[in-house]
């Protein structure tokens, strides 16, 4: 999971719909967890970055 910092707008709706993995910073801007996104919350990852309004949050393949 990655987060284009010059596209967010710090809406702060990743981090309500993948909360074990994103979190806010004091002025509402993501910080996203460096571990892969775990199989079982993939769901919510792709619901993530489908409700990112601004298209910043995207899914990445593992290296
Ligand atoms: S939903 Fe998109 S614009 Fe909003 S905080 Fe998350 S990454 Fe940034």
């Amino acid at each position: 999971m990655r987060v284009d910092p010059i596209a967010c707008r710090a809406h702060g709706l990743c981090a309500d719909l993948l909360p074990e993995l994103i979190t806010l910073d004091e002025w509402g801007y993501p910080i996203v967890a460096s571990k892969p996104v775990p199989a079982g919350a993939l769901a919510d990852g792709k619901r993530a970055v489908a409700a990112c309004p601004t298209l910043a949050l995207r899914l990445v393949p593992r290296v």
